[in-house]
């Protein structure tokens, strides 16, 4: 017998655990969270990813009345501070471990089915545009489940791209996307004697020329922790490889460790504050920024996001600037926002135009490549799951396919929760 589920969210990274709580709380009976990993939280732990970027009005300080994204985005934010996993809101740097264990609490609390260490691995069809099954893969082998809905959040649209929902990667010219970065700490750093960050990447270029590091990328990223002593580094580049090609994601892998540590004897060697530094951890896996875009109902595109478009079915919004890492080698591109700015994504860019008991949500929606490099920072990724939870509710309790839920009422419902305020 085949285990037959209301709701399924395949991937419990910050979209897909706030898909599952969203539509627990509208009154799904029985969701299950699917979760390769043994923690939650996708890039913001297995990829290490730090700190949120902004969820204010562009170029406005942090102050409430610029903030963008609510509901339990908010509500991992208070979670956060209570267990002092993100002491300085200001700075949007939290704590990792704290994250983990905020996650599986909200989740457990719901109680929401949850299946760690389970890959989705397949996907079976009854019709042409209807999800029957899936095939999961775990310490119990290959097993199927169903459900009446899905919502991918495996950040790559694993379950959209098996179900064949048309999907683009990267920019239009060569289909290059964002590249991949492995996010490592430094500990035991005297901060105080660290120079300025000009005087950094001036170093760094000397030792790029000397042929120390072999990384395409302009300038050393690098931020604060929660440590005094501790450095967080987003800096390694691994440019032309695919996400989703297996032999690619290893060869990143591989070639981004090399980075890292060329990185770190580099720091080690030759930048103050630094000497007595050790090497803590290396995220436990490469940070992927870009790879599959599903074709939706509608395509976010970069216009829409430097123009502040707003629709009327905007489930969500969010003014982060456009922030393309080059794809194939140097340079960083960002184009923000008029200041107090902001855009909405709307419900359709989360509907799959061919598939129509599947929603999507976080970074693979439907967008162009520029739209993309926008949308993708974690607040705007809980925010979309929310509404997807919300929107596969709605469709439930009515009946009804995702597509036929009527905007006007799940913008209601998102505002009613607090997670929208207009
Ligand atoms: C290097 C880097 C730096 C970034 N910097 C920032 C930043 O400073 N601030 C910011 O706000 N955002 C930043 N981002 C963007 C942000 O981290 C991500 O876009 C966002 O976290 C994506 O969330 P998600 O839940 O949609 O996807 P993910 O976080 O990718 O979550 C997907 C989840 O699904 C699971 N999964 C995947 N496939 C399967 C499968 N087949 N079966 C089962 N489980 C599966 C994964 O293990 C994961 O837990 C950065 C991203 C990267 C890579």
């Amino acid at each position: 017998m085949i285990k037959e589920y209301d709701l399924i969210v395949s991937g419990g990274g910050l979209t897909g655990v706030a898909a599952a709580i969203a539509a627990k709380r509208n009154g799904v009976q029985n969701v299950l969270l699917i979760e390769r990993y043994g923690f939650l939280g996708g890039m913001a732990t297995s990829g290490l990813v730090n700190p949120f970027m902004s969820y204010f009005k562009s170029q406005e300080p942090f102050k409430k009345e610029h903030q963008l994204t609510f509901g339990i985005f908010q509500e991992i934010l208070d979670r956060l501070r209570a267990l002092n996993g993100m002491p300085n809101e200001d700075k949007r740097v939290f704590d990792a471990e704290v994250m983990k264990l905020i996650l599986n609490r909200m989740v457990i609390e719901e109680k929401i089915d949850l299946l760690f260490h389970t890959y989705v691995a397949d996907v079976k069809k009854d019709k042409e545009d209807h999800i029957e099954s899936i095939t999961i893969a775990n310490k119990g082998g290959l097993s199927s489940l169903k459900a009446k809905l899905f919502i991918d959040c495996t950040g790559d649209a694993d379950l959209a791209y098996m179900a064949q929902v048309p999907c683009k990667k990267g920019r239009e010219e060569d289909g290059y996307g964002q590249p991949m970065t492995l996010c490592f700490r430094i500990g035991n750093v005297q901060r105080s004697q660290m120079p300025s960050r000009e005087k950094i990447n001036a170093l760094y270029q000397e030792a790029v020329q000397r042929g120390e590091i072999n990384n395409p990328r302009e300038n050393v990223l690098f931020f604060n922790t929660l440590q005094e002593d501790v450095i967080h580094f987003n800096t390694t580049r691994i440019v032309m490889k695919d996400a989703t090609n297996p032999k690619e994601l290893t060869e990143a892998e591989i070639e981004a460790r090399e980075q890292c540590w060329q990185m770190y004897y580099f720091l080690k060697e030759n930048v103050d504050g630094f000497q007595n530094s050790y090497f803590q951890v290396s995220a436990p896996q490469i940070g992927v920024r870009e790879s599959r875009r599903i074709l939706g109902k509608y395509v976010l595109t970069g216009e829409d996001v430097l123009s502040g478009q707003k629709f009327d079915d905007s489930i969500c919004y969010n003014a982060y600037t456009i922030d393309i890492h080059n794809p194939s080698g140097t340079g960083t591109l960002i184009q923000h926002l008029e200041k107090g700015q902001y855009y909405g994504i709307p419900y359709r860019c989360l509907l799959p135009v061919n598939i129509n008991n599947l929603v999507v949500a976080g970074r693979p929606i439907s967008s162009d490549h520029a739209a993309h490099s926008s949308l993708r920072i974690m607040p705007t990724c809980v925010a979309m799951g929310q509404a997807a939870g919300t929107a596969a509710a709605l469709a439930l309790k009515n009946k009804i396919l995702p597509y036929q839920v009527d905007s006007k009422l799940l913008r209601e419902q998102l505002i009613r929760e607090g997670a929208i305020r207009q």
